[in-house]
């Protein structure tokens, strides 16, 4: 293939960073805008995100949750009434202090979250056990003034969907926390094919006012961790802080119990460093702008176009199809449809036409196969199906090659020792301290206590004091 028709991408293995960046860019995923660490999300990485969000959308309603939509600006004394919330997000709001010239009477903060918004919300309009539960979620975009950003891994803003929801007691917010948290793993299992760690947070890694927070942990090709979703629950927190009260079946005023739980574009980030290769993007079908490309072969001869066309026409009632059929060569063609990841090319030309076949190249694989004309529909069905879990597959075999058990921190700093090893296993005895010793020391932190507790051993990998969580450490995007 002549080397003009080939978009270089840094070799994975040379530069995992900058194969990241040029992938997100020559797939056409995102632009850079003017404004540091803001970023344009073409139409193709618009597409990508906006199936992902189409497949959480409908799984969020089916559990009851009703969209909605929050205002932008959150005035300073909100955002400020409970403590711990304004802690944590201080460092990294934007500001607005003026309208046109004039000087607000009070800055606003654009939002990084919505958790006041909603209580306010909330303390309004919730009287009595008969208001609850308030399940309620909004798509929206949101504003972090990041030092370091990368495109959809950290971005000043990006886009999410944050649920904020309201119960009668503490099971059933914890219920809801746990619930949400299923549900990501959910789209990140079947859809993504992203194999996940469900746990949750260490008290020093845990959301800003929450009681609990849960999380799902994915792993990259590079042996870094990255964490996916969470779910946080709130207890009565906040609705102490912000008043929201309601009056019982015993005729008694009680505190709600919240949750909110938050899935991102960071994800499209994920999908990017899981599945993708030195030929760029890797696309599970279920989530593929386009499944199909079809590709004509010496499409000026007679009849290849309306061949083509027409297949395209009896695929397109059941499978995201495109053809190209623009007067670039095929080489040029090939390449671009595997950078942007697209699963199965079909390639069609005089011989296939007349022979009464097509051929089809996956992109997970590379393998070509000759179909049947006849059977092309339901091959590529089956197909579709085959690489959607043939991927999950290959993310799960990738993980579990990249998890250790540790039992001394000899052998713990070793791994981490200039390398990303992966995830490690490794007692610990609930100390904040022992964090930090590992985070200053290895890098590492702790991604969560995984609800599947195994024992390794019975001290902590830090201290040697007596442990009883095993907690999954990483070094982490
Ligand atoms: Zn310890």
């Amino acid at each position: 293939m002549a080397k003009e028709f080939v978009k270089d991408v840094t070799a994975m293995e040379d530069d995992f960073a900058k194969w990241y960046t040029d992938v997100v860019t020559k797939a056409e995923l995102v632009d850079y805008s003017s404004v540091r660490g803001s970023m344009i999300i073409r139409p193709y990485g618009y597409a990508l995100w906006e199936n992902v969000k189409e497949a959480l959308d409908q799984r969020i309603k089916a559990t009851g949750h009703e969209n909605v939509y929050m205002p932008l600006f959150i005035p300073e004394s909100l955002l400020t009434k409970e403590k711990d919330h304004i802690e944590g997000f201080a460092p990294e709001v934007a500001w607005v202090t003026h309208g046109g010239d004039e000087k607000l009477a009070e800055r606003l903060v654009v939002r990084p979250t919505s958790e006041v918004l909603f209580c306010e919300h909330y303390s309004n309009i919730i009287h009595s056990y008969r208001d609850l539960p308030k399940l309620y979620n909004q798509w929206s975009n949101v504003v972090r003034w990041e030092k370091t950003t990368r495109p959809f891994l950290r971005t000043l803003e990006f886009l999410w969907q944050e649920g904020h929801t309201a119960h009668a007691t503490a099971e059933e917010a914890q219920e809801e926390t746990i619930r949400m948290l299923e549900e990501y793993a959910y789209i990140c299992e079947e859809f993504l094919g992203i194999p996940v760690v469900k746990g949750q947070k260490t008290e020093k890694e845990k959301f800003a006012g929450a009681d609990a927070t849960y999380t799902i942990e994915t792993l990259m090709h590079d042996g870094k961790a990255l964490q996916s979703a969470t779910s946080h629950n709130f207890g009565d927190g906040f609705a102490k802080a912000f008043n929201i009260q309601y009056l019982n079946k015993d005729g008694k005023q009680a505190y709600v119990h919240q949750t909110s739980w938050g899935f991102t574009t960071r994800v499209i980030g994920a999908l990017i460093m899981v599945h993708g290769d030195n030929r760029g993007l890797v696309i599970p079908p279920r989530i593929a702008p386009t499944q199909v490309m079809i590709v004509p072969i010496a499409q000026h001869k007679e009849g290849v176009l309306d061949y083509a066309y027409a297949l395209k026409n009896s695929l397109a009632s059941s499978i995201r199809v495109g053809i190209d059929a623009s007067d670039k060569k095929p080489g040029w063609k090939f390449n671009e449809y595997e950078m942007k990841g697209i699963p199965l090319r079909l390639e069609v030309g005089p011989k296939d036409i007349e022979a009464g076949q097509v051929v089809l190249a996956r992109r997970d694989t590379g393998e070509k196969m000759t179909v049947a004309a006849d059977r092309v529909k339901e091959v590529i069905h089956v197909l579709l199906e085959t690489i959607q879990r043939d991927m999950f597959d290959k993310a799960l075999e990738h993980r579990e090659a990249n998890t250790a058990s540790v039992t001394s921190y000899e052998e713990f700093v070793t791994l981490f020792d200039g390398k990303n090893p992966g995830f490690v296993k490794a007692m610990w005895c609930g100390e904040r301290a022992c964090e930090d010793k590992i985070k200053e020391e290895t890098s590492a932190t702790s991604r969560c206590i995984p609800f599947e507790q195994e024992s390794i051993g019975n001290t902590c990998v830090c201290c040697g004091k007596e442990a009883t969580k095993l907690v999954y450490w990483a070094k982490a995007y």
